[in-house]
């Protein structure tokens, strides 16, 4: 089935949509995204993406392309048009373009593009892959310096993942001065005599939505959390580990660099807090 999405204010079949060879998304990959996750064909955690979005843009001094409640309205009718009841919305705001190539960033007045997309993924709570657990492998973090801008040059981790399906495994961790930065696309955590482990938020990683909220509910489920750097050979002799992404939730990890955690299936908190979150965020959807 051809999706309807969303460019520019207009919402048309993909194979119609269409944005300038010039736009400096392509061409400097001088943008923003996010990617919020649909259970019950509803949005998770829309306010926090919204937040996150607007910071984005203001520190790359980029203009908003319109109002949350506009975008609000884009995503609600997307998951409506293609009919989604479990899956993912994308949207991306690049600078836009003026209609040349040029290191120097276009008048401010240019107007920034905006695109959206969803992505059909049934099965995405009770995904067969939590249930197994994730192997991953680390790799050096050789990424730009402002990881708290989510921006779409995502090459490295995509290069990070590539990495990893040679080895076998699932997905890379980051290790940058020998502590582990994040995952490619998501948060990592070790838990050890149960206090859960996970590097403090600064530039050097992404500011999670599902982070946040995690670290939330697993606070109020008395659970400890320490915020430290940590290194990689800690988490290998974890009791378990996990990661957090807006679009896997709550993931368990098996295996790190070969090193077998527990018993080599999800553990009890990465299994509880996966639960507790679909719990929590199904019912907080709009
Ligand atoms: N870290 C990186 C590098 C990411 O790309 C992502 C998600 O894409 C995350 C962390 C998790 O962030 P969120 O929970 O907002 O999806």
């Amino acid at each position: 089935m051809t999706r309807t999405v969303y460019v520019n204010g207009e919402y048309l079949p993909e194979t119609e949509a269409k944005v300038s060879i010039f736009d400096r998304g392509f061409l400097f990959a001088d943008a923003v995204y996010e990617v919020t996750s649909v259970l019950d064909g509803k949005l998770i955690d829309f306010e926090g993406h919204a937040v996150r979005l607007k910071r984005s843009l203001d520190e790359l001094e980029m203009a908003e392309p319109c109002t949350k409640d506009e975008l609000l309205d884009i995503h609600r009718k997307l998951v409506e048009l293609n009919g989604i009841e479990e899956g993912l919305v994308y949207l991306q705001v690049s600078r836009g373009s003026d209609g040349d190539r040029d290191f120097v960033f276009p008048s401010a007045d240019t107007m920034p593009s905006l695109v959206l997309f969803t992505q059909n993924k049934p099965g995405l709570a009770d995904s067969p892959a939590a249930k197994m657990g994730a192997k991953i492998i680390s790799i050096e973090d050789i990424r730009w310096g402002r990881r708290d801008i989510k921006t779409v040059q995502l090459l490295y981790p995509s290069m990070g993942k590539m990495m990893a399906k040679k080895a076998g495994c699932d997905d890379a961790w980051l290790i940058e001065d020998g502590y582990v930065t994040e995952g490619t696309s998501n948060n990592a955590y070790y838990v050890k005599d149960g206090k859960i482990v996970t590097r403090p938020l600064s530039t050097d990683i992404l500011h999670g939505i599902t982070r946040k909220a995690v670290l939330r509910m697993a606070a109020e489920a008395q659970m400890e959390v320490e915020e430290r750097l940590f290194t990689i050979d800690e988490a290998k002799e974890a009791d378990e580990a996990f990661t957090t992404s807006a679009s896997a939730f709550v993931m368990p990890v098996v295996e790190i660099d070969g090193v077998t955690l527990g018993d080599g299936t999800p553990g009890p908190i990465a299994k509880r807090l996966r639960e507790i979150y679909l719990d929590e965020s199904r019912k907080a959807a709009i």
